[in-house]
This record gives C-alpha cells, structure tokens and sequence, in this order.
C-alpha cells in the first residue's frame, strides 16, 4: 500500500460493487494509473488486482484485493473482489467496512441482477453513501448514457439510498486505463475521484449517542472492588454516572466509580478508547464477558433478530446439506457466544451451503446486537455461517 505511514490524510475505506464484467476491476486499475501521474499512487495493473491473494476472514476464504491511493484530501483503501462470491462473503463477514461504494455499471447493459444484490447488501451492512460510475461510456450514445442514470437513480431510491444526492459519473474505465486524456477516459477518473473526496463523508465517532462498553475482561483489584475492561463502542462515559450492565437476560445497576485510560485515572472518556472502569456495588461473578455497560435504560434487550448469512460451502469447511429452519447452533459474536436458532425467510424452503439468504434468529436468551454487528454460527467447532444482524426485533 501507498504512503499508508506517513500520511496525516483522513482515512477512508470504499470498494467497488456491480455486475460481473461490468468494469470494477478495470476502473480500479485505471484510479491508480491516473493518480500515478500526480505522484499520489503507485500503479497497480488489472492482473495485480484481480489475482489477489486469498485471505482468510472468520474461516471463509475470500479473494479481495486491496489498493491504496491518495488524493488532494484523503487517503483511500480500496477493496475490489473478482467475484460475485467473493464480494458476498466481503461484505457479510464484514471483513473491510466500506465507508462508500462506487457502484460500477456498465452503459451497454444498465442494472443487472448483481447490480440490485450488491446494493441490497450494502444497505443491510450499514454502507450509507454510493457513487456511481456509469462505464463503458465509449460503447454507447448519449442518450443511452442518460437512461442508463434514469435507471439507476431508480435502483437507488427503491434499496433506500439518496437517489438525488448520488453523483453520477460516466466515463470508460478503459481508455483511462489506457492512458486517453479525454472527457471520458482519465478525466472521468479524476471527476470520480472528486466525488468521492466531496460526497464520501468522514467516519465520525459517535460521542453523542448513550455510552456502550463492551466488556472484554473483568477482575477484581484487591482493596478496590471489581474492574471491567474495554474499549468505548460509543459516546462518552463520565465518573460517577449510574449505569448498568446488560445482557445474558440481564440487567444490574451499577455506577462508574473510578475511570482509568493508559492506567492513569480520568474524569471521562470517549468512544474509541480503551478504559479500565471501576464498578461500584457488583460482583466479579455477576459479570460475563459480553455483556454491556451502557447508560441507565438507553438500550433494550431482545432475543429476536434479523440477519444476512453466508452458509460456507464444503469445500469452504462448512456444511455439505442445506439448512432447512429450526436450525438450532451455536452462534459466536464479540467476546461471547450464545445458543441460537436460524429460521428462513417466508417461502424460503432452503439456503444450500454456499449460498446466502435473510432469517430470523432467536437467541436463548436476551441479548442488546445492533444492526451492522457481525457473528458466525458454529457447528461442532466448525464455522458453517458467517452474518450480519439487519434488525433487531421486539
Ligand atoms: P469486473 O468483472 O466488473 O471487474 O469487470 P472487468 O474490469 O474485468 O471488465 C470486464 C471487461 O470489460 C474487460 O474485458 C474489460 O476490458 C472491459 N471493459 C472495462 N471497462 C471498459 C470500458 O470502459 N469500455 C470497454 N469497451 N470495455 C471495458
Ligand atoms: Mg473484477
């Protein structure tokens, strides 16, 4: 990857997303091809990214390439996987969070089948922002050009995202790629970087929501009382403030009696630091890991949920007979694990190994999951699914 180290540029993870052939792979050939000549890439050719290397993410194997650049304002990783496959188990896994997509699609074709699969994907993994970069622009007339974003913009109001706001670039990643200083060729790029840099927002964190700590440790300091550990999900947590501790059916009030970060005691800390809390009127043996530490009444507890899963495959590890409902295992999430059972989607009768679909969890017990967080589902040791929660449910 380029200048990762030393650049002071605000980081963003995007990746592409689109029909197979549509040009996603060629368009991220030809990013770092036009950045090249700014000194702000180094080159990676189309063979380079499309055979990455595979990687392993929650016992799935995944092939995604991941390609860095900078531009005027940020720095930018970017993941682009060769297969629909492979693009799948990306984003489920959650094995590189997208800040943004650039939705790839092809003007000779419009929308197709994959082109709604991945958006539907990307609203459900969190993804809020999708630039759109209509390709093949040399094969087409303008007409087409305009019908071809008629459509789209569509396809983009109908999965919920900002169907006005989305920029729209058209261009043929190929005669970039190629080197063509024209309208469509490298100056299409340097637009569609532009968007990015403009409409792609910086990740925030969240400090104004009710503070949430999910508890990675807890142990007892003798002649202090019970210490938990773990690192702010989000909001800011203050000394003193009344508080309970969530999950495994539970709720037990407790107050923050002393704050540590970096074993220095704090008035209060933020979303994205790692804090050692002091607790007040709890036992050692009241606390599991995973549970949470949350403000008083600011989450609630479910054990329904909806979520996207990826059943692996068997040459993959997973199961070799398809899941039918009722299945019953256990599912693994954050630092703890739970018995769950999976049921199917309405007129859904199947989902074969190797194939991914929504359902409907129902855990043994209570938990808080909030949409966008990741779990695999364990059989006999063995990972056979990896997901997403969508929804939790009352
Ligand atoms: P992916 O499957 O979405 O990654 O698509 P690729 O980048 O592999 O491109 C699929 C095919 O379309 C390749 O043969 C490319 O050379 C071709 N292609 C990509 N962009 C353009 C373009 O702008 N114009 C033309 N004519 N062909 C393109
Ligand atoms: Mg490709």
């Amino acid at each position: 990857n380029f200048s990762t180290e030393n650049s002071e540029k605000t980081h963003i993870n995007v990746g592409t997303i689109g029909h197979v052939d549509h040009g996603k792979t060629t368009l991220t050939a030809a990013i770092t091809k036009v950045l090249q000549k700014d000194g702000l890439a180094k080159f990676v050719s189309y063979d380079e990214i499309d055979k990455a290397p595979e990687e392993k993410a929650r016992g799935i194997t995944i092939n995604a390439a991941h390609v860095g650049y900078t531009t005027k304002k940020r720095h930018y990783a970017h993941t682009d996987c060769p297969g629909h496959a492979d693009f799948i188990k990306n984003m489920i896994s959650g094995a590189s969070q997208m800040d943004g997509a650039i939705l790839v699609v092809a003007a000779t074709d419009g929308q197709m089948p994959q082109t709604r699969e991945h958006l539907l994907l990307a609203k459900q993994v969190g993804v809020q922002k999708i630039v759109v970069y209509v390709n093949k622009a040399d094969l087409v007339d303008k007409e087409v050009l305009e019908l071809v974003e008629i459509e789209v913009r569509e396809l983009l109001d109908e999965f919920g995202f900002d169907s006005e706001k989305s920029p729209f670039v058209c261009g043929s990643a190929l005669k970039a790629l190629n080197g063509e200083d024209t309208e469509i060729g490298e100056k299409s790029i340097r637009k569609l970087l532009d968007v990015l840099d403009e409409y792609i927002p910086v990740p925030e964190r969240d400090f104004m929501s009710p503070f949430m700590v999910p508890i990675d440790n807890m142990f007892l300091v003798p002649g202090r009382g019970t210490v938990v550990v773990g690192t702010i999900f989000r909001g800011i947590v203050k000394k003193n403030a009344v508080s309970e501790l969530v999950g495994f059916d539970t709720k037990i009030k407790t107050s923050i009696g002393d704050l540590q970060v970096f074993k220095k005691s704090v008035p209060e800390a933020k979303a994205g630091e790692n804090v050692g809390i002091l607790l007040r009127n709890i036992k050692v043996k009241d606390i599991e890991r995973g549970m949470l530490l949350c403000e008083m009444n600011s989450v609630k507890l479910s054990n329904r949920f909806t979520a996207s899963v990826y059943f692996l495959s068997k040459s993959e590890g997973g199961r070799s007979k398809p899941i039918t409902g009722k299945y019953i295992q256990q599912l693994f999430s954050k630092t703890w694990s739970i018995a769950c059972r999976v049921d199917l989607d309405a007129g859904v009768e199947m989902i074969m190994p190797g194939e991914h679909g929504k359902v409907y969890l129902t855990l043994l017990c209570k938990m808080v999951m909030t949409p966008g967080q990741c779990f695999t589902i364990r059989e006999n040791k063995i990972t056979v699914a990896t997901g997403i929660i969508t929804e939790t449910l009352p």
